[in-house]
Formats: C-alpha cells, structure tokens, sequence
C-alpha cells in the first residue's frame, strides 16, 4: 500500500535525525474523563505547534546561502511562525504571505519571531499566489505549509514519537487540513502498526481535503470563518504529495461542527488546564461527539495552542448554553 508514494518511513527517519536536537519531545497524557483516549501534547512544541518539525526539516534541508537569501510560504499562522523560527535559526530570512482571514495575534507572532509578513487577498489561495510572485521575481525559495516532502517527513516525527509512547494504538485522530499532518503520522504509523487507524477529523466549515477525497481530485471550498481556524484554506489544484498520501493512508475523515469543537476545546481546559485552538480539538470533538468510539488505544494529536485570547475566553463563556 505505501510503495511509491511520495514519503516513506525511510525519510521519516531521516528527518529525525536531522531535527531530533532541535524540536522538544512533547508529553502523551491519558485522558482522565475518557477511557482509552491518549492526548499528545504537541502544542507544546516549539512556537506552538507541530509545525516547527516540518518548517526545520525543510530549512535544514536547503543549502545555506538559499535560506540566507530568503524562503518564503503563504501560511494561516502556525507554519509562518515555524517557518520564521527555523529560517532565523539557520541564520537566514522569512517571508510570510498571510490572508486578511488570519487572525491578528498570529500575524503579530510571525513579526515577532522576525519574519516579513505581507497580508494579501480574502484566501489562502490568493496568498499562495503573491509568494509565486516572490519565487519569480525576488529569487525566494517556497517551504510550503503541507504540500511538500520535507514538510511530510518533518511531521511524520511526529507519528514516531507517538509509538513509543504507545507502540500499537488502536486509532490515531489527526486534525486535517492540507493534509501534511496526516500523511506524515500516517506514513510513520502504518509502517510499525499496519493494524492502527488513522482518521482524519476536519471541521464542517471548509474541509478542503475531505470534500477531494470525496470528488476523487483535489476540488476548491469556499473558505468561512471557523474556531478551526488553522484547518482552513485549499489544498491546491497541483497538489503533488499530500492527496495521494491521504487517499492511501486514511482509513476515514470525520467532519465536526462548530458547538462540538467548542465542547472539545472546554473539555481539553478541563483535563489539563491549557487553552489549545479548536484546530488542536477536532479529534476530541469526534469522539465527545460520538462520531467515534475510542478503542482501548486511541491517540488524539493536539496540534497546536495558538488561539486568541479572546476566543478562547468567548469558547469557555458560552459553556452554560
Ligand atoms: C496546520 C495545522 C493543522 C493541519 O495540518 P495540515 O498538515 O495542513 O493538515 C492542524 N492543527 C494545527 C494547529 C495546525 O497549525
């Protein structure tokens, strides 16, 4: 099943050793209210979100003087941030072309990790075309946010790190936007627990990825507000590698609704104290929902914390509706 696809477990590996003293090791909690469901703490990473592990593997696999000159992605955030952070670290520059749907505390965290953010356009997709232009005109060099083998590879640590804390799962729930998440936990997982399930859990609003699969090709969504907000935007008409990974290694996509991200957020404070994003909440949203039972394993990947603070304040006020 996995021959020929764009990312192996080999690759994987490779992006371990290359990243391995550069990214934190992040904690897997059991869940003390849902028996069986594991949480991987993965907003604990570095700038917030298992984005850095992708962002790093991609800068570290360029030559030097390519990063001095500039890498550049459109990103709803989190890859920005990581991208600034991992381009910085290797003593070079990063562009970031963001979308006005973007929220302001993640633009300000991109400045502030020393990148040049440019906001352009309503989409995801007309911020992917200013850095064309970038890559065109100016030299840049693109990392993208999921569409690219070092990125997968870079995530799919991410699946490593997941079994040995817990070598078999039953099922790992994966927040699916582009689907870069997905394809690397799923390539690291299957290859050591052939048996384990991967799901995929989107949001209603927008879910790019689940409406392809469904099409059979990648097909455009309209973009619309969500507490989701990191599973937003296309994944684009020439999407290269993270497509036919997520057709070959998911066993299912599950779509949730907006009340049920909210609970899942309320109930992950409750657990642990911490505000992740509703991004980070899809999986628990899936299983409080009932849309799936966890089995005596189940792995939910918090991806990320990088909410604002006033959501987040706005998510836990609306708990006696
Ligand atoms: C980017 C992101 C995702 C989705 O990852 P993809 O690789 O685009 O599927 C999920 N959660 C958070 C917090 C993210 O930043």
């Amino acid at each position: 099943m996995m021959a020929g696809l764009p990312v192996t477990i080999n690759d994987i590996r490779m992006a371990e050793a290359r990243i391995g003293t550069l990214i934190r090791r992040t904690p897997m909690l059991a869940d003390p209210r849902l028996p069986g469901v594991r949480m991987k703490q993965e907003y604990r990473q570095e700038t917030g979100a298992f984005k850095f592990r992708g962002a790093t593997n991609a800068v570290l696999a360029l030559p030097p003087e390519v990063v001095a000159r500039g890498v550049v992605t459109a990103s709803t955030g989190n890859h920005g941030r990581a991208l600034a952070r991992a381009a910085g670290a290797a003593g070079g520059r990063a562009v970031v072309c963001l979308s006005r749907l973007v929220p302001a505390n993640k633009v300000q965290a991109v400045r502030d990790l020393g990148a040049e953010v440019r906001i352009v356009g309503r989409s995801q997709d007309e911020a992917m075309a200013e850095v064309a232009r970038a890559v065109a005109e100016e030299g840049l060099t693109e990392v993208p946010p999921f569409d690219d083998a070092a990125v997968v590879a870079g995530q799919g640590t991410l699946g490593l790190e997941i079994l040995v804390d817990c070598p078999a799962p039953s099922a790992v729930l994966v927040p699916l936007s582009g689907g870069g998440l997905a394809s690397g936990v799923a390539a690291a997982v299957k290859a050591r627990s052939p048996a384990t399930r991967l799901i995929g859990v989107s949001m209603e609003r927008g879910a790019a990825m689940a409406a392809s699969l469904a099409a059979g090709r990648p097909v455009e969504v309209e973009e619309e507000p969500t507490l989701a907000d990191s599973l937003g935007g296309g994944i684009g008409a020439g999407n290269r590698v993270t497509f036919a990974m997520c057709r070959a290694l998911l066993d299912d996509v599950i779509l949730v609704t907006e009340e049920e991200i909210a609970a899942a957020m309320r109930h992950i404070h409750a657990v642990t104290g911490d505000a992740v994003e509703g991004a980070a909440a899809v999986g628990h949203a899936a299983i409080l929902s009932g849309r799936v039972s966890p089995g005596p394993d189940t792995v939910c990947i918090l991806s990320g914390a990088n909410v604002a603070p006033e959501t987040f304040v706005r998510v836990l006020g609306d708990q006696t509706r």
